[in-house]
């Protein structure tokens, strides 16, 4: 089935400039803010600008700039908060929910990037599902 964007959710109306957001880094084709509700004391999440809902329509419908644009964007993120391992950061998660399973709230594809603690387990045990 293909992928409907809805135009009036949330992370669009920040692109639109309708709600602010704490920004992080805007580039060509991407948009990184501080997320409003943080899991962890580095959290922050990525956007393309363009109107994808998950990480494969993103993948396999954004042109060859919106991705390599997004992937460079959420390393410089990385860079920015210095939670980078390999630069004396001490590292950090990134994960982008989709669909019903993936339990996705926000219909926009955005990648959490989350660290400054130890994040615990990759997944919830089965009885601990949202
Ligand atoms: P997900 O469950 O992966 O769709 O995550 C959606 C995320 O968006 C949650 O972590 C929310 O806290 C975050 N969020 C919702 N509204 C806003 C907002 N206006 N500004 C920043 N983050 C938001």
């Amino acid at each position: 089935m293909p992928y409907s964007y809805d135009t009036n959710n949330i992370f669009a109306k920040i692109l639109r400039g309708e709600i602010p957001c704490n920004k992080v880094l805007e580039t060509a084709h991407s948009l990184a803010f501080h997320d409003i509700g943080p899991q962890a004391p580095v959290h922050v999440l990525v956007i393309p600008k363009g109107p994808y809902v998950t990480f494969d329509h993103f993948a396999l419908e954004a042109s060859d700039a919106e991705r390599a644009d997004f992937v460079a964007a959420i390393g410089q993120v990385c860079q920015t908060l210095g939670i980078q391992p390999g630069e004396g950061g001490n590292g950090y998660r990134t994960i982008s929910n989709a669909g019903e399973d993936g339990v996705q709230e926000v219909p926009h594809l955005h990648v959490h990037v989350m660290g400054g603690r130890r994040m615990g387990r990759m997944v919830a045990r089965p009885r601990d599902d949202a």
